[in-house]
């Protein structure tokens, strides 16, 4: 899903915690968790697909940033370490026991995967099952692009085309 989607329906539900807890610091953290695990394709960016010529921070700022968010590079490895049915249900636990700040970052990484599930296998068909989400499952297929995902050859090349079109 899209950076921008994200953005709309975590800060729909961030207002709604809002309403209903009434306390800012805990929307807040919901928010920008439900928003900002997407910085894990950053870390599978420079650890599989990073451009062999010079890097320039600037210039992958303007060019880059949207290009490596909307997955359409994922052609070797995915790891997305924070993608994980794992992480969250870790987060869940010590979140319900020691600390309500830990749980709402669970439920922002709750809520970002649902989103993901419902856009990347329901309407995009883009991973071939829902244990994608678990880092077990991703490790055990060898973090393989080929192994994990569907339609991406073709679907990637379109998506390329498309985005250099527009810009
Ligand atoms: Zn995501």
């Amino acid at each position: 899903m899209k950076l921008s989607q994200h953005i709309v329906f975590s800060a729909i539900v961030a207002a709604f915690i809002l309403l209903l807890v009434r306390n800012p610091l805990l929307s807040l953290v919901f928010f920008i968790t439900a928003v900002f695990i997407d910085l894990d394709h950053l870390l599978d960016y420079f650890l599989f697909y990073f451009p062999k010529e010079a890097f320039h921070p600037l210039k992958f700022v303007r060019e880059k940033a949207g290009y490596f968010l909307s997955c359409v590079w994922f052609r070797k490895k995915v790891v997305l370490i924070f993608h994980s049915f794992e992480l969250l249900a870790v987060l869940l636990i010590l979140g319900a026991l020691y600390s309500r700040i830990v749980l709402y970052i669970a439920f922002g990484i709750a809520f970002h995967l649902s989103l993901d599930i419902f856009w990347n296998i329901i309407i995009k068909n883009r991973s071939k099952k829902i244990c994608f989400y678990f880092i077990v499952f991703r490790a055990i297929k060898g973090f393989e692009c080929r192994n994990l995902l569907s339609r991406f050859g073709e679907e990637t090349d379109q998506e390329l085309k498309s985005s250099s079109e527009k810009s």
